[in-house]
């Protein structure tokens, strides 16, 4: 593997789907990704997500979690930003209906939520994007690396697809003519906000002279 990338990350996400697509990236440039429970912090509190920008958010729960480790720790904020709902929901993508319950449970009223807000929206008005800001902390608190990437699409009612998780039926591609859950995971990944956000990170690590 390249001298210069951290061997053993661990990826500060309780969301297994977050945690394949970014080891999709990863592992083969020969990284160990840990989950938060193999690195032996399982029964942390999570840290209280206030920041205002997907950034601010995933600073904090880098930083948190590298300290509480003691490995370097990659962490993301993603969520959907449709623009004719002022950029909603935003940083509060994951829990925008207020609804409590699984993950699945939390997504499923998300999507509702979704439908009604954008029904007597026209189909042209529907421009939404998910976005991935990701950042890379060392036990220190200091920050290796951080990035953003976005993907681009028109929210549909009815849903499509079965892969992926939360707004991913929702999210159609208009030159693909399918949704982000109509992608398999490799094609998703391929040009997703957080395949993005992942190789710009190895990109950076790439270039830098970090090892260990
Ligand atoms: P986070 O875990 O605080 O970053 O919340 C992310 C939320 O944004 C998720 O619960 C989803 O609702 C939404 N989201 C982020 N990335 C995606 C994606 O790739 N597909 C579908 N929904 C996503």
């Amino acid at each position: 593997m390249p001298p210069s990338i951290p061997r053993r990350l661990v990826v500060a996400s309780s969301n297994p789907h977050k945690v394949e697509e970014i080891d999709a990236v990863l592992m083969p440039l020969g990284v160990e990704l840990l989950r938060l429970d193999q690195a032996g912090g399982g029964g942390l509190p999570e840290p209280e997500e206030d920041g205002e920008t997907f950034e601010a958010n995933a600073r904090i729960k880098a930083t948190a979690y590298a300290r509480a480790v003691g490995l370097p720790c990659l962490a993301d904020d993603s969520g959907l930003e449709v623009d004719a709902l002022g950029g909603e929901p935003g940083v509060r993508s994951a829990r925008w209906s207020g609804v409590a319950g699984d993950r699945a449970t939390r997504d499923a009223a998300n999507n509702r939520l979704l439908v009604d807000r954008i029904r007597s929206i026209p189909i042209h008005a529907r421009s939404a994007r998910f976005v991935c800001a990701m950042c890379l902390a060392m036990p220190d608190g200091s920050i290796l690396a951080e990035s953003r990437g976005t993907f681009e699409g028109v929210i549909v009612e009815r849903p499509r697809g079965t892969n992926g998780f939360g707004y991913d039926p929702h999210l159609l591609l208009p030159a693909e003519g399918r949704t982000s859950a109509e992608l398999a995971p490799e094609e998703k990944n391929a040009r997703s906000h957080r395949g993005t956000a992942t190789r710009a990170i190895a990109a950076m690590l790439l270039g830098s002279a970090v090892g260990g």
